[in-house]
C-alpha cells in the first residue's frame, strides 16, 4: 500500500458510516466502496487509481470548487460525508501532504448558506428514552428527552416529553436529522419520517456525561439556571447526545453554543402531528413545500431571520393570555401606521442573516465579507431604533431596547472594509486604504515596484527598438520580457533566456529580478498583514457575541411582527379578542389560504357562532365539494393564527383560547405507510377522544368512511354522543351521514349547518354558504358529471338512485335509535334510523306466514322460484 493509501484509510478508519472525500491537490476524490456509491448517486466517472494491477482501486473525484453542490447532493439522499483536507502547503510539505478530517457533514449539520434554505430552521435533534422502573411500576408512562440545535445559529432546546409524544414533538421541531441510542431496543426510528436518523453510541447519551458536556459548553457549574428541573434527565441527556455529535463532527469551536433552553411544553397550544400535517401549516400535503403552506402565504417578512421565527409562531402557538395579547398589541401599532411600518420594513431589507453569520464567527468559518454583513446590519439599526422610541407596546418597546448600537465595532468595521470585499480572507485586498500605515506602507511599495516594472519595459522598448515587448508575470519564472519570433534579432546581451514558445521567447534581466523581489516581498508582506488585520477585526466582532445574539432576535421579532401587520392591513384581517370561555363568534370569516389564492372576490365568507347556548357540536352536512371542509379548517386555522400572535381574516372574531386542536381531515397522506384508511382515521380519532379536553378545539372531516355505511354511521354517532356528553369541547363535524342531523333534537348542544345549495335547470349551484338546519340531498351525482364522469354512467346512477330513494321511502318499520342525553319527550320514534330498510319487503311477510313443517320439497323449491321471479 502507498503510503497515501495509508493514510486515506486511517481516515476513513476515523470518519464511521460517512463517505470520505478525500483532497488531492485541486481535487477531492472517493476510493473503494465510497467511489462507487458516490458515482451512482453523484452522476461521477468511476475510474481506477491502479488500472494494470490485479486489484485495481476504484476511484471517483470531483473539482475542489464543486465540493459544496456534490455535499448537497448526497446529503439530500440520507448518506454522510466527512471531508479530509490538506492541512499544509503542499509547496512547503516535506513527504506526503499532511491531512485531516476537518468535518463530518449531515443533513443536520449544514451550515453553508449555499446548502441551506435562509427561510428554514435546520435542526438536529436527539431523542433519548429514559427508564425510570419505579415510575412505571406506578403505572407513569415512560418519558423521554428530546433535544434540538441548529448549528448556524447556535440556538439549543430541549425538553422532557411523555414517550408518545415523540411523533407530535418532532412533527413540531421539523428536523433534518434525529440522533438516537444504538442500543435502545424500546425505540425504532420511524423510517417514512422526512429526516434522516442517526444512531449513536449510548455513552453520548449517559446522564452524568451529558451534564458534564452541557456545563463545560456553558461554563457553568449546573444547568438549573437555563430552566431545567430536577426531573428533567431526560431532556438534558437528549442534549449531551447532540452536543457531543456536534463536537464530534465539527471539531472546531462552537463558542455560538452559549445556552440552552428547557422547553415547557405547558405555554403552547398542543398540536400532534397529523393535526399539523392536515392544516398544512408549514407544509403542503401534496408537495411537502412550504410554497401553498399557511405560512407560505401569510409570509410578508423581510429577513431570513423573520421568516425563521415565523415559522415558530405558526408551528407552535400560545396559550398564555397575556403573551398572545402582548403581540397582538404590537402588530396592531405597527398596523395603524402605514409610514412606520413602511420604514421599517423598507429597513429591514437592509439587513443580513445577522444569526448566521454569527454561527460563522463563532465557528471560525468567516470572511470579508460577512464581517461586511454585519457592519451593514449595524448601520441600519440607528433608523430601526428611532422608529421604534416612544413606541405604547410593550413588545416593541423591548425590541428597541435589545437594538444595540455597538458604535464602536460598527465604525470600526466599516473604517477598515473596503466597499467591494472578497467572500474568503485569502483572496486578500479588502481593507481600505488609510485604515493601517503599514499595510498603505507596504502596498505602496508593492505599488512602487510594478511602476518601476512598467517603466522599465517603456525603456526597454526604445531602447531595443522592439515595439510589441511586453512584460508578464507567472509563477514559475516571475516576471519576464517577451519577445515574439519576429524582433528576436534585437535582443541585446544582457537579456537572459528564460523559455521558448512557439511564436515568442521568454528572457529575464537581473534589474528586473531585483525589482521582482521587492516587489513580491512586498506583496507577500501586505498580504500577511491584511491576514492579521482580519484576525484582529473577527476576534474583535466575536467579542460582541452576546449582545449580537440580542440584536438578532430583536431584528428577527420586529421582523414577524411588522409582516402579522402588513397581512393584516393588505388582506383586511381584524384583531381577534381572546377569551378564556368555550367559545367562538367570527363574522365573516375566511379560509386564510384560500382567500389568497382564489381569485380576489371569489372566496364566500363565513360566520360561526359556537357557545354553549348556540352548540358545542356543530354538525356540518351538505354535498361533497360545497366547503364543508374548507369552513371547518378555516374556524381551525383562525384559532390557531390568533393564537400565535396575529390578526385574523375576519370582519370580526370572538376566540376562546383552546389548549389543544384536533384536525381529524382525510387520510390519503397516511396510505402509503401502509395503514388501511379506516385504521388511520380511528386511531386519530381514538387520540381525540382521549386526550381532548373541554377547552380544546376538535375539527372532524367525515368519519367512518373507510367502513359499512352502518359501521361508520354508528361509529360517529357514539362519538359525536360521546364528545358531547363526556368530553364537552367545541367540535366541528363535517359529515355525509344525513342521519346525524337527528341529533339536534336528542342532544341540547348539538346544533345542525348546513351549505346553501342552489339548483337551477337541472343545474346545481354550490353556494358555499354555511347556514343554519341539516342538509338533505347529497347531489354526488352532480359532483360526478363535474369530474368528468361518462354521460351514460350518470344516467344509469340518476336512475339507481331514484329507485333507492323509493325504496328507502317505503321503509316502514324502522327501528329507533335512542341518545343517552336525549331530551324529555323525544323517546316516541320520531327521530329513527333506517338501519334494516328490507324489514318491510312483501317477501318477509309470505315467509312469515309459511308452514315449513307441512311442506313438501317440491313446494319449498316452488315457492323459491316464485319469489325469485317476483323480485
Ligand atoms: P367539501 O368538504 O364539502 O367536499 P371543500 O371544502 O373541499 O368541499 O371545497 C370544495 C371546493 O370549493 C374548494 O376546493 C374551494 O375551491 C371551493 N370552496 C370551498 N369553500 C369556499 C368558499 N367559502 N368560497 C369559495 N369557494 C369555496
Amino acid at each position: 500500500m502507498t503510503p497515501m493509501m495509508k493514510q486515506y484509510h486511517e481516515a476513513k478508519a476515523a470518519c464511521g458510516d460517512a463517505l470520505l472525500f478525500f483532497r488531492m491537490g485541486d481535487f477531492y476524490e472517493l476510493f473503494l466502496d465510497d467511489a462507487k456509491t458516490a458515482a451512482g448517486i453523484l452522476g461521477l466517472n468511476l475510474t481506477s487509481r491502479d488500472k494494470d494491477s490485479d486489484n485495481p482501486t476504484a476511484m471517483a473525484g470531483f473539482p475542489h470548487h464543486q465540493l459544496d453542490s456534490y455535499l448537497q447532493k448526497l446529503i439530500r439522499a440520507g448518506y454522510r460525508a466527512a471531508v479530509c483536507e490538506q492541512v499544509e502547503d503542499p509547496k512547503t510539505a516535506k513527504g506526503l501532504v499532511k491531512r485531516e478530517i476537518t468535518r463530518v457533514v449531515s443533513a443536520g449539520t449544514l451550515t453553508d448558506d449555499g446548502l441551506l434554505d435562509p427561510r428554514e430552521a435546520n435542526y438536529v435533534a436527539a431523542v433519548c428514552m429514559h427508564r425510570d422502573k419505579k415510575a412505571e411500576k406506578n403505572g407513569q408512562e415512560p418519558r423521554v428527552g428530546i433535544a434540538w440545535a441548529e448549528l448556524s445559529s447556535g440556538r439549543f432546546e430541549a425538553g422532557t416529553f411523555a414517550k408518545s409524544r415523540i411523533e407530535d414533538e418532532l412533527a413540531r421541531i421539523g428536523p433534518a436529522e434525529v440522533l438516537y441510542r444504538e442500543d435502545d431496543v424500546t425505540f425504532s426510528p420511524d423510517t417514512t419520517a422526512p429526516w434522516s436518523w442517526t444512531s449513536r453510541p449510548a455513552w453520548t447519551f449517559a446522564e452524568d456525561a451529558a451534564k458534564e458536556t452541557l456545563c463545560k459548553q456553558f461554563s457553568v457549574n449546573g444547568l438549573e439556571g437555563f430552566g431545567f428541573e430536577s426531573d428533567d434527565a431526560p431532556a438534558l441527556r437528549a442534549a449531551g447526545g447532540v452536543l457531543t455529535y456536534l463536537q464530534e463532527t465539527q471539531r472546531r469551536d462552537l463558542d455560538h453554543f452559549r445556552s440552552i433552553s428547557a422547553h415547557k411544553r405547558s405555554g403552547f397550544l398542543q398540536i400532534d402531528a397529523a393535526t399539523r400535517r392536515s392544516l398544512e401549516l408549514t407544509r403542503t400535503i401534496r408537495s411537502g413545500s412550504r410554497d401553498g403552506s399557511l405560512l407560505g402565504v401569510i409570509d410578508r417578512t423581510c429577513t431570513p431571520m423573520g421568516s425563521r421565527l415565523l415559522g415558530d409562531w405558526i408551528a407552535a402557538p400560545l396559550i398564555d393570555r397575556t403573551a398572545i395579547e402582548a403581540r397582538l398589541d404590537a402588530v396592531a401599532e405597527l398596523a395603524s401606521d402605514v409610514k412606520l411600518r413602511g420604514d421599517i420594513r423598507e429597513t429591514l431589507k437592509e439587513t443580513f442573516d445577522l444569526t448566521r453569520l454569527l454561527g460563522r464567527i463563532a465557528t471560525g468559518r468567516t470572511g470579508p465579507r460577512d464581517l461586511q454583513q454585519v457592519a451593514r446590519t449595524l448601520a441600519s439599526l440607528p433608523t430601526l431604533k428611532a422608529r421604534l422610541s416612544d413606541r405604547t407596546s410593550q413588545r416593541l418597546s423591548f425590541i428597541e431596547s435589545h437594538l444595540h448600537l455597538c458604535p464602536e465595532l460598527r465604525s470600526q468595521l466599516e473604517n477598515a472594509l473596503a466597499d467591494e470585499v472578497p467572500l474568503s480572507a485569502v483572496d486578500g485586498n479588502f481593507i481600505r486604504s488609510g485604515f493601517s500605515e503599514e499595510l498603505d506602507g507596504l502596498r505602496e511599495l508593492a505599488k512602487g515596484g510594478k511602476q518601476w516594472i512598467a517603466a522599465y519595459q517603456k525603456r526597454q522598448m526604445d531602447e531595443t527598438g522592439i515595439t510589441n515587448l511586453k512584460v508578464g508575470y507567472n509563477r514559475v519564472f516571475g516576471y519576464f520580457l517577451e519577445v515574439s519570433n519576429a524582433q528576436r534579432d534585437r535582443i541585446p546581451d544582457f537579456f537572459i533566456r528564460k523559455q521558448t514558445l512557439k511564436n515568442c521567447e521568454r528572457y529575464i534581466t537581473p534589474e528586473l529580478k531585483e525589482y521582482e523581489e521587492k516587489v513580491l516581498a512586498a506583496d507577500e508582506q501586505a498580504a500577511s498583514c491584511e491576514q492579521l488585520l482580519f484576525q484582529e477585526l473577527r476576534s474583535q466582532t466575536h467579542r460582541h457575541l452576546t449582545v449580537l445574539g440580542e440584536v438578532a432576535v430583536a431584528i428577527a421579532e420586529l421582523d414577524v411582527l411588522a409582516s402579522l401587520a402588513e397581512i393584516a392591513v393588505t388582506r383586511r384581517w381584524v384583531r381577534p379578542v381572546l377569551t378564556d370561555d368555550s367559545v367562538l363568534k367570527v363574522e365573516g370569516g375566511r379560509h386564510p389560504v384560500l382567500d389568497v389564492t382564489l381569485p380576489q372576490g371569489e372566496f364566500v365568507p363565513n360566520d360561526c357562532i359556537q357557545s354553549p347556548e348556540a352548540g358545542m357540536i356543530l354538525l356540518i352536512t351538505g354535498p361533497n365539494m360545497a366547503g364543508k371542509s374548507t369552513y371547518i379548517r378555516q374556524i381551525a386555522l383562525i384559532t390557531l393564527l390568533a393564537q400565535a400572535g396575529s390578526f385574523v381574516p375576519a370582519d370580526s372574531a370572538e376566540i376562546g383560547i383552546a389548549d389543544r386542536i384536533f384536525a381529524r381531515v382525510g387520510a390519503s397522506d397516511e396510505l402509503s405507510r401502509g395503514q388501511s384508511t379506516f385504521m388511520v382515521e380511528m386511531v386519530e380519532t381514538a387520540r381525540i377522544l382521549n386526550t381532548a379536553t373541554s377547552r380544546s378545539l376538535v375539527i372532524l372531516d367525515e368519519i367512518g368512511r373507510g367502513t359499512s355505511t352502518y359501521d361508520g354511521l354508528s361509529l360517529a354517532w357514539a362519538i359525536t354522543e360521546h364528545l358531547h356528553e363526556q368530553i364537552g369541547c367545541r367540535t366541528f363535524f363535517a359529515t355525509h351521514y344525513h342521519e346525524l342531523t337527528q341529533l339536534e333534537e336528542s342532544l341540547p348542544r348539538v346544533a345542525n349547518l348546513n351549505v346553501a345549495v342552489k339548483e337551477w335547470d337541472d343545474e346545481v349551484i354550490f353556494l358555499h354558504r354555511i347556514v343554519r338546519g341539516g342538509a338533505d340531498k347529497s347531489y354526488g351525482i352532480h359532483v360526478a358529471r363535474l369530474a368528468g364522469i361518462p354521460t351514460s354512467v350518470n344516467e344509469r346512477a340518476k336512475d339507481v338512485l331514484a329507485q333507492l330513494e323509493a325504496d328507502h321511502r317505503d321503509a316502514l318499520d324502522r327501528p329507533t335509535i335512542q341518545s343517552p342525553g336525549a331530551k324529555q319527550g323525544d323517546a316516541n320514534g320520531k327521530f329513527q334510523l333506517t338501519l334494516f330498510g328490507f324489514a318491510d319487503h312483501p317477501l318477509i311477510e309470505q315467509v312469515d306466514k309459511l308452514d315449513v313443517n307441512s311442506m313438501t320439497p317440491l313446494d319449498a323449491l316452488q315457492f323459491l322460484q316464485n319469489a325469485k321471479e317476483s323480485l
